[in-house]
């Protein structure tokens, strides 16, 4: 039998997992490794961050994974051999037929000075907390909120983070004594389209929120309460909520995986150039967003391609980048960007809705998802 060995269990990893364990049960054992004890969807962060949710509701722990063929372990990955497809963890180290890295994106908030004691995030989990307490005290000023560098995940959620953010000042009755103001390196909001960032300036311009393009915060000065932008100019802030530098994974760095920084793949079937070693999902140096629909739907391109190369055959379709991402505009409005990288000459996207079902759609993502991930 041969043996896959799956890098993180989160979007991708989790996605593949489940994949392999129907498609080539008998033939392939997999063995998942992650340094977590729960998986937590992306999204639940604004969850946490709005008090709709605490973060012991949206974890949904890995000993409740029952698929057929899949041994997970909670273990920190510490070196990855993609020559000898030879995995060290704190606890050991695994031998591979098939290597599949799903390590997703680390934040490097330290890379930003100031940040870490001047600033806040709803990135992870533990930000999302911290914030959600500070907001209370929070009574009007300026609101800044910094994408801090590019390319980082979900390209909506700093604009979601915005609206939700109005959405609660205006029921607290401290809206009209706070200018919110986002600043970005993206010449506009969400670029995948001109027309899809133009939905975004529209919700923006609709609640008083500024964008300001081309510019980076590049140093917070806690105590002056000013950001320090690229150009040297600085903006004074009340809050200031970032959106912290991503960077694949130490481990991911020192494996030689990831010579331009992130892992370097065949956009058509998302394998290294080490054989049988591929990568899924944020980890992955490719032209277009990082979101967890896209993780997903790398898991299905790369699942098919062990069972073609398992089997002796072609890979019949090739990964195009595609996927379909929820976005909140606030007062419960639900739409979807749904978005095509890689499939032709130029990336397509269109926003749909806001509509009723969609909301309801979005309701029923994660439960589709743990089902498919951790039933049996
Ligand atoms: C606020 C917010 C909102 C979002 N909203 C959406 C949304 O609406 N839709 C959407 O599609 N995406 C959304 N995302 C993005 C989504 O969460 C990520 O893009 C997605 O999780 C990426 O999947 P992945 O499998 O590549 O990585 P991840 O899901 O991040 O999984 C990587 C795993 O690797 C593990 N790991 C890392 N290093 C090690 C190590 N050394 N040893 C062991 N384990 C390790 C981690 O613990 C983690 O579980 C959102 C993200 C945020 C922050």
């Amino acid at each position: 039998m041969k043996h896959a060995v799956i890098l993180g269990a989160g979007f991708g990893g989790l996605e593949l997992a489940s994949r392999l364990s129907h498609s080539l049960a008998g033939e392939v054992r997999v063995t998942l490794i992650d340094r977590n004890d729960a998986f937590t969807f992306g999204f639940s962060k604004l969850d946490i961050l709005f008090g709709r949710q605490d973060a012991a509701a949206v974890r949904i722990p890995y000993r409740d994974l029952a698929k057929p063929g899949v041994e997970f372990r909670q273990e920190r990955i510490t070196a990855i051999d993609p020559a000898a497809l030879h995995v060290t963890t704190d606890r050991g180290s695994y031998d591979a037929d098939v290597l599949v890295v799903a390590l997703g994106a680390d934040y490097d908030v330290a890379a930003t000075p100031g940040f870490a004691e001047g600033g806040h995030e709803y990135y992870s989990i533990a930000g999302a907390e911290r914030m959600r307490d500070a907001l209370p005290g929070f009574t009007g000023g300026t609101i800044l909120i910094g994408v801090l560098g590019q390319p980082y995940k979900c390209p909506p959620a700093p604009f979601e983070g915005a609206f939700l953010l109005h959405d609660q000042l205006v029921e607290r009755g401290v809206r009209e004594e706070t200018e919110i103001r986002v600043i970005a390196p993206m010449s506009a909001p969400v670029p995948v389209t001109p027309e899809v960032s133009q939905r975004f300036l529209d919700e923006l311009e609709a609640r008083g929120i500024e964008y300001l393009a081309k510019n980076r915060v590049v140093e917070l000065d806690p105590s002056g309460k000013e950001a320090v932008l690229e150009s040297g100019e600085r903006l004074p802030y009340d809050l200031f909520v970032g959106i912290p530098i991503h960077r694949a994974p130490a481990v991911v760095e020192e494996s030689g995986l990831a010579p331009k920084g992130w892992v370097a793949v065949d956009p058509d079937n998302l394998m290294t150039p080490f054989p049988d070693v591929y990568a899924v999902g944020d980890v992955v140096g490719l032209p277009m967003a990082k979101a967890g629909v896209f993780a997903e739907n790398a898991a299905g391109v790369v699942a098919d391609g062990i069972t073609a190369r398992l089997h002796g055959e072609e890979l019949a379709r090739r990964y195009e980048g595609e996927g379909n991402c929820y976005i909140e505009f606030g007062g419960g409005r639900v739409a979807k960007v749904e978005a095509n990288f890689l499939g032709g000459p130029a990336p397509t996207a269109q926003v749909v809705g806001p509509s009723e079902s969609l909301a309801a759609d979005k309701e029923s993502f994660a439960s589709t998802r743990r089902a498919r991930w951790f039933g049996g």
